[in-house]
């Protein structure tokens, strides 16, 4: 059965099965996406996630035992930081709060955990994160990506030319939409893409020689910093709800798979 952690009572809680248990834990982020998207993009799609996962879930497995966390609001955003409004931890502040949630469960008798990471900003502590809950409590901690931007009906949502699209883009833009469009002011989106990368064959914001990029990195085609890949113009809330559920369906084997992995003492 999927239930919302915060919903229990302690009586609840105590009676529950909780060493079979997966607690979902959604990782948000607090941060500018464009002109266009809200700052609390990645939290309300985080929000949005465990909605569609679990309804995903229930069509294999009504009795799948998971318990979902309240979505984090805030994670790690340093490289949105200086575009106004965009609040982040430091990737110490951020670690230490994730590990102190997972001390917390596991004092409680929980042994495994999946980190649903809604912003690809909170995946490297997430990952160093994740050993040390292992190794310190016993603790399984699985991490999820939570957009399937690789599924060929999720690429199919991206207009034709929107070569960059990413954070704060077309794909992240939809899905804003379909969760709430009235967040989303269209008419004010500008495209960006990595300008000072353009011509590289090697080193890219992403690939085998790579760097730990900032917002500013990613203008529009004069120059100006705008801190999103991709172009929003073509979002629409239809194609917001593909990538949900898109998305949403693609985990469902893990989680499966979670549920049935060996805990060993
Ligand atoms: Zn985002």
């Amino acid at each position: 059965m999927i239930r919302n952690y915060w919903e229990l009572t302690r009586l609840e809680m105590e009676s529950l099965d909780r060493e079979n248990t997966v607690v979902l834990i959604p990782l948000g982020a607090l941060e500018q996406h464009g002109n266009q998207a809200p700052l609390g993009t990645d939290f309300l799609i985080a929000g949005a996630m465990l909605e569609y996962l679990k309804k995903e879930i229930e069509k294999v497995d009504r009795d799948y035992p998971m318990l979902m966390f309240p979505p984090m609001p805030i994670g790690l955003s340093t490289e949105h930081k200086d575009f106004c409004g965009s609040i982040t931890f430091k990737p110490e502040t951020y670690y230490h709060m994730l590990y102190d949630i997972g001390a917390g469960l596991s004092r409680h008798g929980f042994r495994k955990l999946a980190f649903l990471v809604c912003h690809g900003g909170n995946a490297p502590v997430v990952q160093i994160l994740s050993r040390e809950l292992r190794s310190d409590f016993g603790l399984y901690a699985f991490i999820l990506s939570s957009g399937a931007f690789d599924h060929p009906d999720v690429k199919a949502t991206i207009s034709p030319g929107n070569v960059w699209d990413f954070h704060g883009g077309e794909m992240e833009t939809s899905m804003v939409m379909a969760i709430d469009p009235s967040l989303v002011k269209l008419d004010t989106a500008e495209a960006g893409e990595p300008l000072d990368f353009e011509g590289n064959k090697s080193l890219m914001p992403y690939g085998k020689v790579s760097i730990s990029w900032m917002g500013e990195d990613w203008k529009t085609k004069e120059g100006k910093p705008i801190g999103i890949g991709g172009d929003p113009k073509g979002a629409t809330a239809e194609k917001g709800r593909i990538i949900l559920e898109t998305s949403a369906r693609e985990l469902v084997q893990g989680l499966l798979e979670i549920r049935d992995f060996p805990i060993r003492d």
